[in-house]
């Protein structure tokens, strides 16, 4: 009867500064899914290379 679901802490809000987003039990992120594409992309990968416009 007793599965072993893997699921995270219930209750976990996201670790992201100022976002009060709850995470699901099935995230085991820190983040919400909304920072955690923010997070792994990191600085600065956001913004592609583009050629300056001359
Ligand atoms: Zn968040």
């Amino acid at each position: 009867m007793a599965k072993t679901l893997k699921t995270s802490a219930e209750g976990r809000k996201c670790a992201y500064p100022k976002c009060n987003r709850l995470l699901s039990i099935y995230n085991h992120d820190a983040y919400c899914h909304v920072h955690r594409d923010q997070v792994s992309q990191g600085p600065g990968q956001k913004d592609p290379y583009r050629h300056p416009t001359t």
